[in-house]
């Protein structure tokens, strides 16, 4: 494994900004692990299966989806899906099929082979938990649930999707709930993570922040 920056959070705690800031910075690989999520979800509705599917049918389904990135886009099975991954429909599957253990197994190994053969800055909901537990640096990034409901609001409607604030907020708040009670690998602060609340802070700041301490300032 190279050198890895694990970062969690929740929706809209301004992980991808940050992390992709980062890894310019740093010279790094950016690791969107939602995305990988988003793009399995989406393959396993459009096959038809729901939270009620058995394990074995979402097993079979996983071995016909076929994530990558390629050049900054995500390629489902060989079709360019990084816009529709990004609906408020397909991050609720995310979120959904994220409990199940047949996906989380099945990405595991793809998030670790990432880091098999270039650095990361890695970002999700486990990578400090789970995925990464060695990782160089460890954060977890958080903000109020208004800041949050805010900077998603204004991400989606700038990608072109129709959505209210409240919508928003209601969706934020469903997975927070999901993604920390979940028995699977929940969303939760490693005790050796950074926590870095960004509620009222500028990109810049955090930036500044987490630099500081990956440099060991
Ligand atoms: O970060 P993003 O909003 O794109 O993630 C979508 C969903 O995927 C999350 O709500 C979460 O349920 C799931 N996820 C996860 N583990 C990760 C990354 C995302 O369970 N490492």
């Amino acid at each position: 494994m190279k050198k890895v920056i694990a970062i969690d959070g929740p929706s809209g705690a301004g992980k991808s900004t940050i992390a992709k800031l980062l890894a310019r910075e740093l010279g790094f690989e950016y690791l969107d692990t939602g995305a990988l999520y988003r793009a399995v979800a989406l393959n396993l509705m459009r096959l038809g299966l729901d939270n009620n599917s058995s394990d074995k049918d979402i097993a079979s389904a996983l071995r016909k989806t076929k994530v990558e990135f390629k050049k900054g886009q995500v390629i489902l099975n060989g079709e360019d899906v990084s816009r529709e991954i990004r609906s408020p429909e397909a991050g609720h599957y995310a979120s959904v099929f994220s409990a199940r253990k047949a996906v989380r197994e099945h990405l595991l190994k793809i998030q670790r082979d990432a880091s098999m053969n270039s650095d990361l800055v890695a970002e999700g909901r486990d990578m400090t938990t789970v995925v990464f537990p060695d990782a160089f640096r460890k954060f977890f990034l958080d903000a109020s649930v208004g800041e949050r409901t805010r900077r998603r609001t204004w991400e989606l409607i700038s990608k072109g999707f129709e959505v209210s604030e409240e919508r928003v907020r209601l969706d934020i708040m469903e997975r927070d709930i999901r993604d920390s009670k979940r028995d699977l690998a929940p969303l939760r602060k490693a005790s050796d993570a950074h926590l870095i609340d960004s509620t009222g802070l500028s990109i810049d700041d955090v930036f500044n922040m987490m630099i500081d301490i990956i440099r060991g300032a």
